[in-house]
């Protein structure tokens, strides 16, 4: 596949590929070209010429475009959810679920094209004051490989209701339904100019993005320590950044809990795409007091589930990188070497071609051994004897992008959603993120929010104008 600038597919200047690889096979399904900064620049200069033109048209007729938009992705939803299974790993009804996401996404931001506006009032002493609000220009919007399309939807989505062009940078092992997408959106009615997408590495093209001054705002996703770096390279233009970045989400089971929805919802939280989401349920702390009875109940769900290729009838593909297995087993091997935790069930990559390790369930963990972010399959089970101490235990690494309380008790779900310190706070659900909803996270897991109405303010200016009388 080729990049996707102007409306049209190019090669890059390097003349250079890089292959995408299927990580339920370990073989190649496709190469992408290996983007540079000249490639970057001359996408930059496409988008700074188109988007004047853009900003143009009125909110209406911006607001059909986007749901047009949306319904060529919802027609395409079935291509496109085989592609993503293909380069990412998820089984196919995940990867559907995604694609039907991004299209949903596409046509909230059609909604909300003409809530894009100011203020304005009587200042009697001075006259009218107007605060109008205008697009930035040109929008970096840098993608993971988890959910690539529906990241992707995220921040285009919202760059565009708003006015602004957009460069993308999708991440090097997952970017084709990307570029799959930017052109039936472009096929939509998109200017072509407005909408581009440079591949190649994190290092360059990323790189590139992040440090271009044409470029007014990068939101970004991705791990805290990329993140890191990011922030220091836009430091000295004072870029505008959204950084969403890992996440350790606290799942807590109440005593009173519905134990049996409080089970599934773990199991679907943690299991959801190999695990390898965000704001994945990745420490379960439970009440001491059902503890024994939750872990029983987890194990004989998590030993039903399916792993395999996405194309067959499973319930968990492979991890989407063969470092990103190892990085699992191993923080599974050191959790039970340092005496920190038991297997349950799992613990074990399949010896079969493909990046597959089985869904894991660990008991007795002590909190301090799972601080980091576990990014794949493994579900840690903590005991707790008090709710003061489970939200000492959710609040206790640096992390803050979501969490979630499982109680029948009006008090406990208060106190806990007062109390924990994330972006989102979930009572009886977990992983849920629909568009209304703004998200985002806090300490090491970034700043800004996406989606709600939020986003208004990080892909727009606002101006400030006082009319004397
Ligand atoms: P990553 O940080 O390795 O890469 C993310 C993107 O940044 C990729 O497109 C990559 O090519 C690019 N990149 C790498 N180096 C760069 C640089 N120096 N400058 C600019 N761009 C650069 O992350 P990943 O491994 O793709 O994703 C997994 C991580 O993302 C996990 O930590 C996960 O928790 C996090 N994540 C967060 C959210 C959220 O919304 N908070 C959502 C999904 C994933």
């Amino acid at each position: 596949m080729q990049m996707f600038v102007g409306g049209t597919e190019i090669e890059s200047v390097s003349g250079e590929t890089i292959p995408v690889m299927n990580p339920a096979t370990g073989s190649v399904i496709e190469t992408i070209p290996a983007g540079t900064v000249a490639d970057v620049a001359a996408a930059v200069e496409v988008a700074k010429a188109s988007q004047p033109k853009w900003d143009c048209v009125s909110p209406a007729d911006r607001a059909r475009i986007l749901i047009a938009a949306g319904s060529r992705i919802r027609q395409e939803a079935t291509g496109l959810a085989r592609l993503l299974t293909t380069e990412q790993g998820k089984p196919f009804p995940e990867a559907k679920d995604e694609i039907l996401g991004t299209a949903h996404i596409f046509e909230y931001y059609a909604s909300m094209a003409g809530s894009i506006r100011g203020d304005a009032a009587v200042l009697p002493k001075y006259g009218y004051m107007n605060v109008i609000r205008k697009p930035l220009g040109i929008c970096g919007v840098i993608v993971p490989w988890n959910m690539p399309a529906i990241i992707f939807g995220w921040k285009a989505g919202a760059a565009l209701a708003c006015g602004n062009a957009v460069i993308a940078k999708p991440s090097v092992t997952a970017p084709l339904t990307v570029l799959r997408i930017a052109e039936l959106l472009v096929s939509t009615g998109i200017p072509g100019g407005v909408l581009n997408v440079v591949t190649g590495t994190g290092g360059t093209v990323g790189d590139a993005v992040v440090c271009c001054p044409d470029i007014r705002h990068v939101s970004f996703t991705g791990s805290v320590a990329t993140g890191r770096a990011v922030a220091l390279a836009a430091a000295p233009m004072l870029k505008k950044l959204t950084l969403e970045l890992g996440g350790n989400d606290a799942f807590i089971v109440a005593a009173d809990a519905d134990i049996d929805a409080a089970v599934a919802g773990a199991v679907r939280s943690r299991f959801y795409n190999c695990g390898q989401v965000c704001t994945a349920a990745k420490r379960i702390l439970v009440d001491a007091c059902i503890a024994d009875a939750f872990i029983r109940k987890a194990q004989a769900e998590i030993e039903k589930l399916v792993v395999g290729n996405g194309f067959e009838k499973v319930d968990m593909g492979p991890l989407h990188h063969p470092d990103q297995r190892d990085a699992v087993a191993s923080a599974v091997d050191r959790i039970v070497h340092d005496g920190c935790g038991k297997i349950v069930c799992g613990g074990k990559k399949l010896e079969s071609p493909g990046n597959f390790y089985l869904p894991t369930l660990l008991s007795d963990v002590a909190p301090d051994a799972v601080a980091e972010e576990i990014f794949g399959p493994v579900m840690p089970v903590i005991s707790y004897e008090t709710l003061d101490e489970a939200i000492d235990i959710a609040n206790g690494t640096p992390y803050g992008l979501g969490a979630s309380i499982w109680t029948k008790d009006m008090k406990t779900a208060y106190t806990a959603t007062e109390q924990l310190c994330s972006g989102v706070v979930w009572v009886n659900k977990h992983l849920i993120l629909p568009p209304e909803l703004p998200f985002g996270g806090i300490g090491d897991s970034g700043y800004g929010r996406e989606n709600g109405t939020d986003f208004i303010s990080a892909y727009t200016e606002s101006k400030s104008i006082l009319i004397g009388i």
